[in-house]
């Protein structure tokens, strides 16, 4: 049990993370998360695992560069350390329900799940378990996109973070143990964040890229559709 004490507004929306490992998180999420937390969400970045398995040079300080990154997107972090590569669905589960429990998101986002051969075992699993908990528990579901091998991933829902892609760049850059990683490189991030606009008939700006699981909205939802399409025509 490592859910931190500190104080929890019931009135605030709430998102809720849960991925396998530090990095996880910025690499796909860091623009939205970041856009989320300055329209008043509680951001909470949950991960599984300490990293001590990483194939980076530099071990054990996964931990700082994320909360280092939370600075920057606005999220606190809670951290686990389940063995990495070797952890159970069942463990998963326990983790996400005690979150559920505590937090008590209106939105949860985790790994995509892909098949078998294409994902990092851990995000498979991690997906699987969340999924499980987010269905049982009826919360709204968003996957993010992996960092490499899209096989499986269908995005459906797209977010404009050209306003915030400075911060998405420097919460990644927060992860120096990672930076030998090939998708952790400026170019890569940029090109998959420019190639989600292309995605949209967009020449210009960037984009983060989700597939929901499962949603649902209130009246008030349409008032926000309204006022993005009224956006749209005047601009
Ligand atoms: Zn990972």
């Amino acid at each position: 049990m490592q859910i931190s004490s500190d104080s929890h507004n019931y009135n605030q929306q709430t998102v809720l993370t849960i991925y396998a490992h530090a990095d996880d998180e910025v690499l796909p999420a860091a623009g939205t998360l970041n856009l989320m937390s300055k329209a008043g969400w509680n951001v909470r970045c949950l991960i599984l695992t300490d990293g001590s398995l990483s194939s980076s040079a530099v071990k054990g300080t996964r931990h700082q560069e994320a909360e280092a990154a939370g600075k920057i997107i606005g999220a606190n972090y809670e951290f686990y350390a389940l063995e990495e590569c070797n952890f159970s669905t069942q463990a998963v589960i326990k983790v996400a329900e005690e979150a559920v429990k505590y937090w008590q998101p209106n939105l949860i986002i985790t790994h995509a799940p892909q098949p078998e051969k294409y994902g990092h075992r851990d995000h498979e699993v991690c997906s699987i378990a969340v999924s499980n908990v987010a269905t049982r528990k009826n919360i709204p579901l968003w996957y993010s996109a992996p960092p490499v091998f899209l096989r499986g991933f269908e995005p459906n829902f797209f977010v404009d973070i050209t306003s915030v892609i400075e911060e998405k760049i420097a919460a990644i850059g927060c992860y120096e143990s990672e930076t030998s990683k090939v998708f952790m490189q400026l170019d890569a991030i940029l090109v998959l964040s420019r190639f989600w606009a292309r995605e949209l008939g967009q020449m210009e700006g960037y984009f983060e890229a989700f597939e929901i699981s499962r949603q649902w909205v209130n009246a008030n939802f349409f008032n926000a559709m309204a006022n993005i399409s009224a956006q749209k025509i005047s601009s």
